[in-house]
């Protein structure tokens, strides 16, 4: 059996890999000229990594941490020891923990009203939701608006959806946000560094993964597939460098990417919609000497309202360099992108100089922009915006014809994380070797 898989990210590389071991002869295409798509590693100084994509992991991300110790890769802890900082009023704010300064009354309705709404959601179909119809009519920032009106609570919620999905509360229906945070295990774990999805980052960069996947694979690199058609013979997968038969393909790439490739037989239902929002994250990484925060008892963790960088955290690598993350996202993300270089980094170093004042000049500065990345058009995931669970959720992992579909906005476990690409991996590949 041939297969050939569109996309080298950890979907792609994942189902090839399983495919491969079934005996099956595998072509990956992959657009770009690096393997990885939404995991990417810089190096901040000479063999310091730090990601530019997907970082984190929890140990409920258990297909992942598999494949990371098949892969000789080992975790290492986020380090999130000491107090943190808040600009969300008048100047900058040290607190012991990470809960903000505002009024905790309103910020537990909030999290109560999110609970809630969280809790009735069908985590497999959520387009089967009971109260489906109604859910995914109303965006996240409608719901805001009618339900919470504290000033604290509605000044909080759109930080903790742009740091949760990289959304701005207009982009995403209630049910998106309700079924993403139950998909990803509950507003507690999502958010939570020790004992959540945050726990850990992959000791060296986590663009290692697939690497490490990539080396035993055929893998076609600066190959972007334009086209698929599929007869009863077999498939057609055609790139700019010429056509690749096989007997089915997996495309694992985001969905409105998948929209831009000409499939024939057209599919009846599309992958996306116009109102399917590309989540909005830049990537800022900030270079010090060392994580001098820790000398000052701060973790290096930071939330701001007014930007441009929304949080902070600390991602130095073991034995490197202090790197200084920051997460620029929603609608400032496309702000941030669109200033020239000089201004990116004189906003972003002037915000790390009011929360950390003691930081001398940094030694290096990289800004990934994620929003304007033509073969992932977003991040961290798609964003389902109003209508479009009711309409993509059922077909979201049928197959059409030859062609099956593979990526993290196909799993329902785990959807837009490292985890869910790689599920989304395993059940195409066995999807696949039960059907030829
Ligand atoms: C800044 C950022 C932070 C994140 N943080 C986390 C985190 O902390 N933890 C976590 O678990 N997840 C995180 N994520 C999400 C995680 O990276 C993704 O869920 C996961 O990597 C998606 O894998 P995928 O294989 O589904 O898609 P992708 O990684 O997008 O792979 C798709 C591949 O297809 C290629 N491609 C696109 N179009 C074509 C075409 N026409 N032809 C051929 N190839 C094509 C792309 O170049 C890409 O390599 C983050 C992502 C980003 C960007």
């Amino acid at each position: 059996m041939r297969v050939a898989v569109v996309g080298a990210g950890l979907a792609g590389l994942t189902a090839a890999a399983r495919l491969t071991e079934a005996g099956a002869e595998v072509t990956v295409l992959e657009a770009r000229d690096r393997v990885g798509g939404r995991t990417h590693g810089i190096e901040v100084a000479p063999g310091s990594w730090a990601d530019a994509g997907a970082a984190y992991l929890g140990d409920r991300h258990t297909r992942l941490t598999e494949l990371m110790s098949e892969l000789d890769l080992k975790a290492t802890p986020t380090g999130m020891v000491g107090d943190s900082r808040f600009e969300l009023g008048h100047g900058a704010d040290t607190r012991h923990g990470r809960f903000p300064p505002l009024n905790a009354v309103a910020l537990g309705d909030l999290f109560d009203r999110l609970a809630d709404v969280t809790a009735t959601i069908r985590a497999d179909a959520p387009w089967l939701t009971p109260d489906a119809a109604a859910l995914d009519a109303t965006t996240a920032a409608e719901w805001l608006e009618n339900g919470l009106p504290h000033p604290d609570a509605r000044l909080f919620f759109p930080l903790f959806l742009g740091e949760m999905m990289a959304a701005d509360p207009a982009d995403v229906s209630v049910l998106h946000m309700a079924f993403y945070l139950r998909s990803g295990g509950g507003i507690r774990y999502l958010n939570a560094f020790e004992g959540g999805a945050q726990q850990d980052r992959v000791d060296g960069g986590a663009h290692q993964i697939c690497e490490r996947l990539a080396v035993n694979l055929d893998v076609r690199l600066g190959q972007p597939v334009r086209s698929i058609e599929s007869t009863d013979g077999g498939v057609t997968v055609t790139t700019d460098s010429g056509p690749h038969r096989a007997d089915a393909v997996v495309v694992a790439i985001p969905p409105v990417l998948a929209d831009a490739i000409d499939i024939r037989p057209r599919p009846a239902v599309p992958r996306s919609t116009e109102r399917t929002a590309p989540g909005c994250a830049v990537k800022v990484h900030i270079i010090y000497p060392a994580p001098l925060w820790r000398d000052h008892g701060l973790s290096g963790w930071s939330v701001n309202a007014y930007g441009p960088l929304l949080s902070t955290v600390d991602d130095s690598p073991t034995d490197g360099p202090g790197v200084l993350t920051g997460f620029v996202t929603g609608t400032e993300a496309h702000r941030f992108a669109a200033l020239p270089a000089a201004e990116r980094r004189a906003a972003a170093v002037a915000q790390a100089d009011r929360l950390f004042p003691f930081l001398p000049e940094p030694i290096g500065f990289h800004v990934t922009d994620w929003v304007g990345d033509e073969f992932s058009r977003g991040c961290y995931a798609a964003l389902f915006g109003p209508g479009d669970w009711t309409r993509l959720g059922p077909t979201l992992t049928e197959r059409h014809h030859r062609v099956h579909w593979a990526g993290t906005e196909t799993s329902t476990e785990f959807f837009g994380l490292m985890e869910g690409a790689i599920r989304s991996g395993h059940r195409v590949a066995a999807e696949i070797l039960t059907l030829y």
